[in-house]
């Protein structure tokens, strides 16, 4: 089966050259545009404005008009806007589908998880709680009130351009604030689109804002704007440092979800037949263009030679094409990836790597315009290595035999970050040793990522940053603590 090659246009979700700022659709105060091609092709979808500083400086007046009166919303009402939305999403579901398939080339992978985001962030809504304080005279009452921030700032990356608008505007505006957000200038589509439809559901004007642009235009004037009260940042750690350092001036508070280079450890005594599918779509899911890739497994030697064997047949097995067809990975999001993760390959070759399978561009006509690489192991990968330290956010899994369990954790944990790691393992007292040593944000035994799990928090230890998106604990993040005591007077 082939997705036909959605035009943007007609899904009557995106328009050309708009932004949204206080509910009006419009261009940038500039007049300029970016164009959004398609990584597949190298075609262009659709133009977006160049927002830069005025358009988020009238976005963040528009938000901060909103706010008071969605602050005081009742809640409940708040979450059933939120499972209205959810509702059109799963309505349109087809539509959003093709458009971030369009822009991020990635094939279809299955239901979207944006209605399913929503409907969580809605539950909780209503359920931001304070506490009572005891106090040391009865005619004081002591309790803490949760407030929203009042208009805060997010900026996202390319990669999941949908989930990721999700995760930062969800639990923002159940609580009660309101938000200017800049989607990536590579996939701003599917956000827009979102947007379109939380209008739709009855959404405020102001309360949802978009501007799209460059990040060292319009992204760099959000954290620097002094009416944003709280920022959230996903993308590469260079960028999430200016965007920290920005907030320093304002000391606006924030949460930094960076990159990774999650370990996948198999020990001596893996599933290795169980494991094999989950190592291989670890790294070529998105075509590795995920924060959690599983990028590095680091092996017991003992089943090394299995484990290369095994995985190189079933790189082999990786249907490699435009997201549009049916294939397993698609292209890179750009020029400018597809030169960086090929350059990470011949720094591979370069460091000693032994290439066992991948390596360059697929041969065939079909992949001559897009961003396309294959995707590719390297064996007998050192720790001190680039390919096993940096992330290449591309389909390149480094592979690292290690002795033993205790090797197998100092490799494992072995670089500057530390956003997600797996351990493949029968012995229950080994994997509780290896999840309670690794150090990550999340840790799973058995499976990559926390698959089956609703809810699982998300977001890093060490360089993968701070803060948590998802959890129990989401929307109450987008709060702040008043504490408040009450003397009865008479
Ligand atoms: P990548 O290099 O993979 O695009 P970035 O971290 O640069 O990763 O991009 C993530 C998001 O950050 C994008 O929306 C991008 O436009 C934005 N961005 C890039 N540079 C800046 C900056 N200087 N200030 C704020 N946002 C930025």
């Amino acid at each position: 089966m082939t997705i036909a090659p959605p035009d943007p246009r007609l899904t009557g979700l995106v328009t050309e050259n708009t932004q949204l700022i206080g509910g009006e659709w419009v261009p940038a105060a500039s007049g300029q545009t970016i164009e959004v091609l398609d990584p597949a092709t190298g075609e262009t979808l659709l133009h977006v404005p160049r927002g830069n500083a005025s358009d988020v400086d009238a976005a963040v007046s528009a938000a901060a008009a909103a706010f008071p009166k969605w602050r005081d919303t009742s809640p409940t009402f708040r979450a059933g806007l939120l499972m209205r939305w959810a509702e059109l999403i799963d309505k349109h579901e087809q539509e959003i589908d093709r458009l971030e398939i369009s822009e991020v080339g990635r094939p279809h992978w299955g239901p979207l998880p944006m209605s399913r985001m929503l409907t969580y962030f809605a539950g909780q809504a209503d359920k931001v709680h304070g506490l009572s304080l005891p106090t040391h005279t009865p005619d004081v009452l002591g309790l803490t009130l949760r407030e929203p921030y009042g208009v805060v700032g997010g900026i996202i990356p390319w990669n999941a351009p949908g989930p990721n608008f999700v995760m930062d505007v969800g639990p923002a505006i159940a609580a009660g604030n309101t938000i200017v957000i800049k989607p990536a200038e590579d996939a701003p589509l599917t956000p827009l689109a979102l947007a379109r439809l939380a209008m739709q559901a009855g959404i405020p004007p102001g309360v949802i804002n978009v501007v799209t642009g460059y990040g060292p235009e319009a992204g760099a004037a959000i954290p620097a704007h002094p009416g944003i009260s709280r920022m959230s940042f996903t993308g590469s750690p260079a960028t999430g440092s200016a965007v920290m350092a920005a907030c320093a001036r304002n000391h606006t508070p924030l949460h930094l979800e960076l990159g990774g280079k999650s370990p996948q450890v198999l020990l001596d005594d893996a599933d290795v037949d169980a494991a094999i599918p989950q190592l291989t779509r670890g790294i070529t899911h998105n075509s590795g263009q995920i924060c959690a890739a599983g990028s590095r497994l680091v092996v017991d030697r003992k089943i090394h030679a299995e484990v290369v064997r095994k995985l190189r047949e079933a790189f082999a097995r990786v249907r490699v094409g435009p997201g549009t067809e049916q294939v397993d990975m698609g292209p890179l999001i750009s020029a400018k990836q597809h030169q960086r993760v090929l350059g990470y390959l011949k720094v591979g070759r370069e460091e000693g790597a032994e290439l066992v399978t991948g390596g360059g561009v697929p041969a065939g006509e079909k992949f001559e315009r897009g961003f396309f690489v294959e995707p590719t192991i390297f064996d007998q990968v050192r720790p001190d290595m680039r390919i096993a330290q940096e992330e290449i956010f591309g389909p390149v899994l480094s592979v690292l035999p290690v002795d033993g369990d205790e090797e197998a954790l100092e490799v494992a944990n072995g670089t500057e970050y530390g956003l997600v790691a797996s351990v493949w393992t029968s012995d229950i007292g080994r994997a509780v040793r290896m999840v309670r040593g690794l150090q990550a944000g999340q840790v799973a035994v058995n499976q990559w990522l926390s698959g089956g799990v609703i809810g699982a928090p998300f977001g890093g230890y060490r360089g993968s940053g701070f803060g948590r998106t998802m959890g129990a604990d989401s929307v109450l993040s987008y709060t702040q603590v008043k504490t408040v005591s009450i003397r009865g007077t008479r």
